[in-house]
């Protein structure tokens, strides 16, 4: 009799490893950059892996899944993956496709790097394209700032890598936490509340729960609920249980950027970004205010870091104050995450003494 499947999840990934990986799992020595966008993994066997990195427009119609299928047929026995920042890798065992590889993706306008000193494609959030509490776009920002970055994707002339991320909301699904520069929408006003539907499409109880402040408090003569301002941080978490208290807001919406944010523990430990830009307009469909200020913050790092010092790293050795004054950014209220120090001055934060 045929088992009943109750597991269906995704299959166990041991099964579409390529037969070089699977033959050399765990005996892999060292990796090292060929050149942008190719790398090579080499094995205690003496077997080598090569990576062919591409970018990839991160949503992608069946046609360009199609199409890369095509070329992992063709160059690479069916096989390549996925990046956590959404770079297409194809694996190959033979040294000579690699070349061809490269030219046939070129010719359809797919590009090659994202390695080593380089920034790497963006990796990003929903955004208006799914999501129901997005204070931005997600796709759309990223594509205006890596059209303007682009350069920097297939060559390595940075001091260090520069991993950019976006997330719509500080739901934040995208890794604005954890990345060199972080772009991150903002909601900046209260919940507006539909008291006449409410009790219609909303469970009250659940809806209370939601709000990590305890901002929102049953009304219960307009079967409704209140919220105090003074208590919301604006966050949309209730707005994702119920459709009556709409965090959206296109006037007042913004977008903010953020630093120093990495996930490795080399040299230095994992770092959290911090906000270094409090508020930008949402400004579709080019968000000329956002594009700007992540190119000039690359490009104030770019000339000032040292040989392999990361945001969090330069800003570490200069000083968050030194931060500000070279990057000609203001220091606002906004930026204060230690509000009993700073009782005094500003200058005595926390955020100086990172
Ligand atoms: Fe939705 Fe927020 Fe995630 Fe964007 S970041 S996709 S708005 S939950
Ligand atoms: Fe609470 Fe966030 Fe809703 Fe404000 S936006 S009421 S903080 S859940």
């Amino acid at each position: 009799m045929a088992q009943a499947r109750t597991d269906i999840g995704p299959p166990l990934y041991k099964e579409m490893l390529p037969p070089i990986i699977k033959e050399n799992y765990g005996k892999w020595q060292y990796h090292e950059i060929v050149k942008p966008g190719v790398l090579v993994h080499v094995s205690e066997t003496g077997a080598k892996l090569y990576t062919v990195r591409a970018g990839s427009p991160r949503l992608l119609s069946i046609h360009f899944i199609r199409e890369i299928c095509e070329l992992a047929d063709k160059y690479c026995d069916g096989f390549l993956r996925f990046t956590s920042r959404h770079n297409i890798e194809f694996l190959l065992s033979d040294e000579t496709k690699i070349d061809p590889l490269i030219t046939d993706l070129q010719e359809r306008g797919i590009p090659v790097g994202g390695t080593g000193n380089s920034i790497t494609n963006i990796v990003h959030t929903q955004g208006w394209v799914h999501c129901h509490t997005p204070a931005t776009d997600a796709s759309g920002i990223v594509k205006a700032v890596m059209d303007e970055l682009f350069e920097h994707f297939t060559t390595m002339k940075l001091p260090a890598k520069m991993r950019i991320a976006l997330a719509c909301c500080l739901n934040m699904c995208g890794a604005v936490h954890c990345s060199d520069i972080a772009i991150l929408g903002i909601h900046r006003t209260v919940p507006k509340i539909d008291h006449e539907n409410i009790s219609k499409l909303c469970e009250i109880p659940t809806l209370t729960a939601s709000c990590p402040t305890a901002a929102i408090r049953p009304n219960p003569k307009l079967k409704s609920v209140d919220i105090k301002s003074e208590r919301c941080m604006y966050c949309g978490n209730c707005y994702t249980m119920c459709p009556s208290v709409q965090i959206i807001d296109a006037k007042n919406d913004a977008v903010s950027i953020w630093v120093g944010g990495k996930i490795s523990n080399s040299r230095i430990g994992p770092r959290f970004s911090r906000l270094a830009i409090p508020f930008l307009p949402n400004n579709p469909p080019r968000w000329p205010e956002v594009v700007d200020a992540v190119k000039h913050l690359v490009e104030v790092w770019a000339a000032n870091a040292q040989p392999g010092e990361r945001m969090a790293e330069w800003i570490d050795r200069i000083s968050w104050e030194k931060f500000f004054e070279i990057t000609g950014l203001q220091f606002t209220d906004k930026h204060i995450d230690d509000f009993t120090l700073a009782q005094t001055t500003f200058r005595s934060t926390t955020q100086f003494k990172w």
